[in-house]
């Protein structure tokens, strides 16, 4: 039978990696079969054992190639047969931006196999690591990544999530425009965990979307007891996943809620990040649905991720939100204050609102607004807090703090 270079023809009988020996490479069976055995050399008084019997389109010896540990079995052909060789790199490269839950997953089902199939006291049982991991640690971090997502879903039930709410002030007066709701987990194994920490396990969980959902809800309730304490108007910023723009049923429940309150639409301000826009397409009709249900959207951390001008002329953003890292460093640091100098005129040039996130000390907010930066959030003002103190900082005679 004719083979091309990257095949390997087999005659009826003949073995192609015997169990014991290490993976080589992987292969495709183009045409013939084989068959899977253990005990084929009746070592150690293990009986012969056929585990499969595999035909054209299989894939075979992937396991010793990707967990790298010696052949679980033996393949031989059991008539004439044609296998594509595959060069172990070829897949190594592929997998190894793969996500670690997904190697996880894989390496306990090889685990599995490996012990179903292993003769007495061989093969270790430990977990894999996928090409680039140095640590097992790596894989321990998986495992409470999952452990973690497991207790998110029901944190919210078991009242360990709250809250916490940030003012927004205008420059340079003080005087308190609205919040930012900030999430907290207090939780009962772990103790406070960061949203840093939290919000991408949940993300990538998937229940970001009820926790997403709760937060817009307690967020829209603690505007409703605001807005009658305060002088003028006050309006909620939320943050939004970027996750959560998949889900269909949000902007519809959060609008809901604001007309049961009594609430314009417009007062609740969603924040998203750049990388939300990645996805042009669905966070192009995410964002049309919100301007058409009258909600305001503001681009958080502005200047850190996939900042392109078209998308800023192409839909409709009311907001961009300096990021704290330019802030921070804008009197040490001229190319903060020119990226600052440049985000305030883009915003005013586009006419969008423009906020200063993270202003520590009264440096940075004189600067800023010499910049003609209008608003601004940060400890020099108020940190993060219970709606309690937010419901006494916004009384009319608490509301402003000149500095
Ligand atoms: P973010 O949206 O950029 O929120 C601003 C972060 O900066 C908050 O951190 C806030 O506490 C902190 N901050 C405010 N002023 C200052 C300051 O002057 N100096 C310094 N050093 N920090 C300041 P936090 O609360 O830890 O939240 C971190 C991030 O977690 C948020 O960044 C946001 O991306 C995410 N996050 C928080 N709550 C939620 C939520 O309800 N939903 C979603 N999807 N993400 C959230
Ligand atoms: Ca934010
Ligand atoms: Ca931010």
């Amino acid at each position: 039978m004719k083979t091309r270079a990257h095949e390997r023809f087999l005659k009826a009988g003949e073995c192609l990696f015997h169990e014991g020996e290490s993976g080589t490479a992987l292969y495709i069976i183009e045409c013939g079969e084989m068959e899977i055995v253990t005990g084929e050399n009746g070592h150690d008084g293990q009986e012969r054992r056929v585990l499969n019997v595999l035909g054209p389109g299989s894939l075979l010896g992937e396991l010793a190639v990707v967990d790298r540990r010696p052949r679980s079995a033996t393949a031989i052909a059991r008539n004439d047969a044609v296998v594509t060789v595959i060069s172990p790199d070829t897949v190594r490269t592929r997998l190894a931006g793969a996500d670690p839950v997904h190697w996880r997953v894989f390496s306990a089902m090889a685990q599995h196999f490996r012990a179903e199939t292993r003769r007495t006291g061989d093969a270790s049982t430990a977990p894999f690591l996928p090409p680039g991991s140095s640590a097992e640690a790596d894989m321990d971090d998986v495992l409470d990544e999952l452990r973690m997502a497991a207790e998110l879903e029901h944190a919210a039930g078991r009242g360990e999530l709250r809250l916490l709410y940030q003012p927004i002030v205008a420059l340079p007066d003080a005087e308190v425009l609205g919040f930012e709701a900030l999430l907290r987990w207090n939780s009962a194994s772990r103790g406070p965990v960061p949203p840093s920490r939290f919000i991408p396990v949940a993300e990538a969980a998937d229940c970001i979307l009820p926790i997403g959902r709760w937060c817009a809800d307690q967020a829209v309730q603690a505007l409703a007891q605001l807005r009658p304490v305060a002088a003028g108007s006050l309006y909620m910023s939320i943050n939004i996943a970027a996750r959560q723009i998949a889900d269909d049923q949000f902007l519809d429940a959060v609008t809901a809620g604001l007309r049961h309150q009594g609430i314009d639409v417009g007062d609740l301000h969603l924040e998203i990040v750049e990388r939300t826009l990645l996805d042009e397409r669905a966070a192009g009709d995410w964002l049309l649905r919100c301007r058409a249900l009258g909600l305001s959207v503001a681009l958080d951390d502005f200047g850190t991720g996939y900042s392109s001008l078209q998308y800023l002329s192409r839909y409709p953003i009311d907001t961009l939100k300096i990021d704290r890292s330019f802030v921070s460093d804008i009197c040490q640091e001229p190319k903060s204050a020119n990226i600052c100098r440049a985000v305030i005129e883009l915003g005013k040039v586009l006419g969008m609102q423009v906020v200063a996130e993270g202003i520590e000390n009264p440096g940075q907010a004189r600067l800023l607004t010499e910049m003609g930066c209008t608003q601004g959030q940060g400890w020099l003002y108020h940190r993060p807090m219970p709606l309690d103190e937010a419901l006494t900082l916004v009384t009319p005679a608490g509301c402003s703090m000149p500095i």
